[in-house]
């Protein structure tokens, strides 16, 4: 046998192991969306800087995501805080008013899971619904964009919501800039979109049979607002339309299903927990 017919052989070889380690990780990625809480909106007023939804009522979901991978669990979100839980009619601030019918531990224990179980946390951000149970994670290796870490760490951010999180300035960090393949194999991206904050992010998930999924953040907030490109009043408006384009021409190349995060529908058409998408 010649060796170049050789080599030949041993690419294919090399790139049909490659294209069969792929296809294993991917047939076996569960996707789980977990009710992390939700909130009655009384007023939407916030949610536009051009007065759009003034006086209109919205009803939001606030998922958790739970990605079980060969190579490990990673959690993206951590909800409201689970104690939220034990107040029956929840908690009004302003107009949001919040509530969580199961603490997210418990959710957890019905896979048999403890926080101390998850190799992974990535946040899309820090605010408190996205953060509330982070510091029950502080055994895990937090990922997460390099602005999103300077600004959670920084003041005025760290006296304001530093109580559901500050033990993760101890956790062992990944640290990145741009995006994130968390699993090293193109299956699970954490893709940088700043905006709502300096350092927000959205998750690209390749699923073998649910296909590629997209799941926003708070680069948007509620079905109404991707088509009316509105935004929170604090948004950083320029920064967000850029993460916008971008987003969109991702979702269209990678022909994902967006979730957005807070949208109640998007957010019911997902299979019910402990059901998921593979
Ligand atoms: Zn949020």
């Amino acid at each position: 046998m010649g060796s170049t017919k050789l080599v030949v052989i041993l690419m294919s070889v090399l790139v049909s192991m490659t294209w069969a380690n792929i296809a294993l990780s991917a047939d076996n990625i569960k996707l789980y969306a977990l009710d992390c809480g939700s909130y009655d909106v009384a007023d939407m007023k916030d949610l536009s800087d051009t007065g759009v939804y003034d006086g209109q009522k919205l009803e939001m979901a606030n998922p958790c995501f739970l990605i079980r991978h060969p190579k490990g669990d990673l959690l993206w979100e951590t909800g409201h805080i689970d104690s939220l839980a034990d107040k029956v009619n929840g908690e009004v601030g302003g107009v949001w008013h919040s509530k969580l019918k199961t603490k997210l531990v418990a959710q957890l224990a019905q896979l048999n899971i403890t926080p101390q179980d998850i190799e992974y946390l990535s946040l899309s951000h820090v605010h408190p619904d996205h953060a509330g149970n982070a510091n029950k994670f502080e055994s895990s290796t937090f990922i997460v964009n390099k602005l999103e870490h300077d600004f959670m760490f920084s003041e005025p951010t760290k006296s304001n919501f530093g109580e559901y999180y500050s033990a993760l300035e101890k956790a062992e960090t990944i640290l990145f800039n741009g995006e994130y393949d968390v699993f090293d194999d193109d299956s699970v991206v954490i893709k940088s979109m700043p905006g709502h904050t300096p350092g927000s992010s959205v998750l690209l998930v390749r699923l073998s049979h649910a296909g590629n999924l997209l799941l926003s953040g708070d680069l948007y907030v509620h079905a109404q607002g991707r088509k009316l490109n509105t935004m929170h009043r604090y948004n950083a408006k320029a920064l967000t339309l850029d993460s916008r384009a971008k987003f969109e021409v991702l979702a269209k190349k990678e022909n994902a299903r967006v979730v957005i995060q807070h949208d109640k529908q998007d957010f019911e058409r997902l299979p019910k927990f402990p059901r998921y998408l593979d």
